[in-house]
């Protein structure tokens, strides 16, 4: 048979596993003595985990994440009031085929980024598209646009991912205009797509965040609508590991903190 007529008709149908691991392909089938039917399956199998992989690689760099963190990586037993089970359950992508809205909130260091970014991970292999940004990002594009006039076309931008990742909301209150473009930005993505968001601040201070008490209520009553609330307590993880390692002195000697698993306040 003509090897380089094949090869064409594989570019062509665009089955480029099968064409780049034609030989080791075919060698593996005859060792595994495949029938007909099963060497094909054998081979449409290559095939989908290469256009898997690609998909996403794609979806990864277009979600914009700022580090790699995986829910392996997650240290479960270093953070006790993380409980493993409602992450696993997030972790199969239903809430987001829900379009349920779900809250990471806790002090700094305690692993809420890096669990936004793993459930954006999972998100992206169950076939979501995800766009991850900063609060302080998010509004200084927003604001931006509409100065320009081009608000239209950036709420739509950021409507358009199944779910998108609001990180660190709250670190900066936002200004009553500010408040008001994330409320349409809410509004349009309500009961369309996921939103997950982190934060230090707890519920109850949303009116301190958004600035606005009517605002915040607003923005509130649809985050809170079909809600998943985690809260993480405890110590900041990169403190504790540099305390482990003797770097630094015990939280108990510094005067003026609270020791670890005390300093508990829900912290949006
Ligand atoms: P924040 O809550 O401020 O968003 P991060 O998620 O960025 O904190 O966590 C700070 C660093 O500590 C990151 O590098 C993160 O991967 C790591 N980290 C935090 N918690 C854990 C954990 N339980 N297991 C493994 N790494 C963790
Ligand atoms: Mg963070």
């Amino acid at each position: 048979m003509n090897n380089d007529r094949l090869d064409a008709m594989l570019t062509r149908l665009k089955l480029t596993a099968i064409r780049d691991g034609l030989d080791t392909l075919l060698d593996e089938a005859a060792r595994r003595d495949l029938n007909l039917r099963e060497a094909l399956t054998f081979l449409c199998e290559a095939e989908i985990a290469r256009k898997d992989q690609r998909r996403v690689h794609m979806a990864t760099s277009i979600a914009k994440f700022p580090y790699v963190r995986t829910l392996e990586g997650f240290d479960f037993q270093a953070q006790p009031s993380v409980d493993p089970k409602p992450i696993r359950e997030l972790a199969t992508g239903r809430w987001i085929a829900n379009g349920d809205a779900l809250l990471l909130l806790g002090p700094p260091g305690v692993g809420k980024t890096h669990l936004a970014v793993a459930l954006g991970r999972e998100a992206i292999h169950k076939g979501y598209s995800v766009l991850f940004t900063t609060a302080t990002a998010l509004m200084t594009t927003l604001t931006q646009a509409q100065a320009q006039g081009r608000l239209e076309e950036r709420l739509t931008h950021y409507s358009k991912p199944k779910l998108l990742i609001v990180d660190e909301l709250g670190y900066l209150p936002f200004e009553s205009q500010a408040a008001h473009l994330f409320f349409q930005l809410v509004s349009r993505r309500y009961e369309r797509g996921s939103l997950l968001i982190t934060s230090n601040r707890s519920v109850g201070e949303g009116g301190e965040v958004f600035g606005d008490a009517v605002v915040a209520t607003a923005i509130l009553d649809r985050l809170l609508h079909h809600s998943h609330v985690i809260t993480i307590r405890g110590e900041s993880y990169r403190l504790r590991e540099k305390r482990r390692a003797g770097l630094i002195r015990p939280a108990s000697h510094l005067p003026g903190t609270e020791q670890a698993g005390k300093s508990n306040a829900t912290t949006l």
